[in-house]
């Protein structure tokens, strides 16, 4: 069987009790298992034992393994190539081997996607005080695989490459669970989910080794790479996040190459200064929205979106920062020729933008037009729903405030088709003019109806 021998008596030891412990829990219930990968060491380490077991097993691995895996949409291309290629490879293996294994990589909808929330909502890019992205791009996305793979089974155990090595707060979090004599605990979030944590003695050097002596995976992928990875990164990885206990991402790690949450991005530095010079376009940008967008407090409203004040521009991204931010946006597209936002995730702004401020409902299309994005009008309905919905209300508003809708209507296209956000610049003296003659006319036909 594949499996090269192992440095040590102590690892030995330690190697044979994780295996010992992976088969016992396999075979001790129904429960499907879920292998949270990130694509970094300790849950290839994870990935790999377990596969390693259903070899041993053959035709006896018939519970069902799922690999949950999340691709936040804003992955470095260099990391998210790598990721893809290795569990592309693991589902081929594990399909010629027959085995019930499951390759679920899982994206944020368009809505929880990163630029949706900053370009569309206006959100300010995430920091260590306000995190909303892990919830959004990674938690979401992965609970909604594990919660439908514990309501068609009853339940599920969820495997970790936690170790007790990583920092004094893991071992003080290992240390204080209580753990079945199965060696599993509860999740917190996650009723009917039980996590095993197959490697929490580890040490990462006895990662390294196990990973280098038995390489390439039994799936065919070459660790060399990812050492590489982590070479010229310097650092680890954003962990897998599926409740917001996981440990943020620390100083020096694989994350979104939008991630403002730290103050430099050392891995994307690291593979930069490797000679992975496509990605400086990249790096520069995170660092503009980082250092000079966000804190800029002209960039900044003052008001949150709930309407509470946020003085001194604490708000979301203004309707002007938020159009820059896509320009930039949609240029380094142009300069780097890569997809960085999806037309999805570019329709459902624009659907976001119609309800915050683009009246007429064209804004996103005409920009991304400009860089040669065609956006076809995915949402075009629940746009005809929300001009419909509108018309509505205004009804409803004029009949009870018992105004004549004919000069609602005249008020409603002025801000719509005349003065639209794009062309109020200068033209705010022209749109009072005109707001003053409807309501003139208003007045003066209200009079001659009295007569
Ligand atoms: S890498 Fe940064 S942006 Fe991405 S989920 Fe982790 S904290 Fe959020």
């Amino acid at each position: 069987m594949y499996i090269v021998d192992f440095f040590g008596d102590a690892l030995k030891e330690l190697l044979q009790e994780t295996r010992d412990a992976l088969r016992s829990n396999y075979l001790a219930d129904d429960r499907p298992w879920v292998v949270a990968f990130s694509g970094g060491k300790d849950s290839t380490l994870v990935l790999q034992l377990v596969y390693e077991l259903l070899l041993e097993l053959g035709d006896k691995a018939v519970k069902p393994v799922h690999i949950v895996c999340s691709d936040t949409r804003v992955e470095p291309p260099n990391i998210a190539d790598y990721i893809h290629t290795s569990l592309q490879q693991l589902k081929i293996h594990a399909k010629q081997c027959r085995f019930p294994l499951f390759v679920h990589i899982v994206q944020p909808t368009p809505k929880e996607s990163f630029w949706f929330n900053v370009i569309g909502k206006g959100y300010p890019t995430p920091t260590s005080s306000f995190r909303w992205c892990t919830t959004k791009m990674k938690i979401k996305p992965s609970r909604r695989v594990i919660d439908r793979i514990v309501k068609e089974h009853g339940g599920v155990i969820i495997l970790i490459g936690v170790r007790k090595s990583e920092s004094s707060n893991r071992a003080k979090t290992i240390q204080a669970r209580e753990y079945t004599s199965r060696g599993l605990h509860s999740h917190e979030d996650i009723p009917d989910a039980l996590i095993m944590s197959p490697i929490a003695y580890w040490d990462t050097d006895s990662v390294w080794d196990y990973l280098f002596t038995n390489n390439p995976a039994p799936w065919g992928i070459d660790h060399k790479f990812m050492l590489n990875l982590y070479r010229q990164a310097s650092g680890g990885e954003c962990p897998v996040a599926l409740d917001l206990n996981t440990q943020s991402c620390g100083n020096s790690r694989f994350g979104c190459w939008t991630c403002t949450v730290v103050r430099e991005d050392k891995s994307m530095k690291g593979f930069i200064d490797s000679g992975a010079t496509e990605l400086t376009p990249l790096y520069d940008f995170r660092n503009r929205l980082r250092n000079d967008i966000r804190p800029n407090p002209s960039m900044r409203m003052n008001q949150r979106r709930d309407g509470s004040p946020a003085p001194g521009g604490k708000g979301p991204f203004t309707p002007e920062a938020r159009q820059k931010i896509l320009a930039e946006l949609l240029q380094l597209e142009v300069d780097t020729k890569q997809r960085l936002i999806n037309d999805d995730e570019l329709a459902h702004i624009q659907l976001q933008w119609a309800e915050d401020f683009d009246t007429r409902g064209t804004l996103v299309f005409e920009l991304a037009k400009k860089y040669g994005r065609n956006i076809k009008q995915l949402e075009g309905d629940l746009m005809e729903i929300q001009r419909d919905k509108r018309d509505e209300l205004l009804l409803e508003l004029a009949a009870e405030h018992e105004i004549n809708e004919q000069w609602v209507y005249e008020l409603m296209n002025l801000v719509v088709q005349k003065y639209p956000p794009s062309n109020l610049l200068g033209n705010k003296k022209a749109l009072v003019r005109d707001v003053q003659k409807v309501i003139e006319h208003a007045v003066t036909a209200a009079e001659a109806a009295e007569q």
